[in-house]
């Protein structure tokens, strides 16, 4: 089985279009929103929404109350499915149709409650196996990945960040890396390993490690989808179970909101 753990922001969110709602909700001047989130980023080490909104304030920056500027800032953060990046659910998707042969796991590095926010809110939650929020140090963690499984041949690692990759790359050199290039993070140097700059290139890397029609696959999930949207003529998300009830492997479908959060963070998500 392989075992494939992907990065949040910038891999599979366009977390620069994301971002950029994010600032236009909260009425704050780019220019001033940047500096705050740099001197807040610095300060803590990630992002979080309370410092920051704190730190906002505290320099005159919202023209309205915080109360107001936080509910747009919120509504935002509830849309985030729609600044994944094209194909980024079908990917996934079509991966977890490949339950029994591999393993697809979310690992993302912030501040574990706004991270565990955004996942929730991009309906992809429940097709991860694993969701693993990092506050220290992604090196750290990925040596133990797979490690007192047998059934696990290998783990593909999918990541934007150069810096992180190199750090993973050097903790863990048993692992298959793929960078996803052109987002804003540093290149990795000297890059000898697998690379992918878009989705779809994505899927053609990950056909070649695992054998499966990934993009054939992908076509039939987004034509899925779209009969969905015909027939039920509204928004329809689509989400996968990847828990011991779905022994099908197929899609499931909801129509309408979700009920409660997608993740069980007691059981799915592991605070490190
Ligand atoms: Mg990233």
């Amino acid at each position: 089985m392989k075992k494939i753990v992907f990065d949040l922001d910038y891999t599979l969110l366009d977390t620069i279009a994301f971002k950029e709602a994010l600032i236009a909700a909260t009425g704050v001047p780019k220019e001033a929103w940047e500096e705050t989130y740099k001197d807040t980023v610095a300060k803590k080490g990630f992002f979080e929404p309370g410092a920051f909104f704190d730190e906002l304030a505290g320099r005159n920056l919202l023209t309205d109350d915080v109360a107001a500027a936080k509910d747009r800032f919120e509504g935002v953060l509830r849309t985030t499915e729609q600044y994944l990046y094209p194909e980024a659910k079908e990917l996934v998707l079509a991966l977890g149709r490949h339950k029994g042969e591999v393993e697809v796991d979310l690992m993302t590095f912030g501040e574990a409650k706004w991270q565990r926010s955004k996942v929730e809110h991009s309906g992809l939650g429940r097709m991860f196996q694993d969701v693993l929020y990092v506050e220290t140090n992604k090196k750290e963690f990925v040596q133990g990945l797979g490690k007192g499984r047998d059934e696990v041949d290998e783990v593909i690692l999918v990541n934007d960040n150069g810096k992180e990759m190199e750090e993973m790359v050097e903790a863990a050199p048993e692992h298959t890396y793929i960078w996803k290039s052109g987002g804003p993070k540093a290149a990795p140097k000297d890059w000898k390993h697998l690379k992918a700059e878009s989705i779809g290139d994505l899927a053609e890397v990950l056909e070649k490690q695992t054998g499966f029609e990934l993009r054939r696959e992908m076509r039939e999930v987004r034509e899925g989808i779209e009969n969905m949207k015909v027939e039920s003529g509204e928004n329809v998300r689509v989400e996968i179970e990847m828990g011991d009830d779905d022994e099908s492997g197929e899609s499931k479908v909801e129509s309408g909101k979700s009920e409660g959060s997608p993740i069980d963070p007691g059981t799915k998500g592991r605070r490190l």
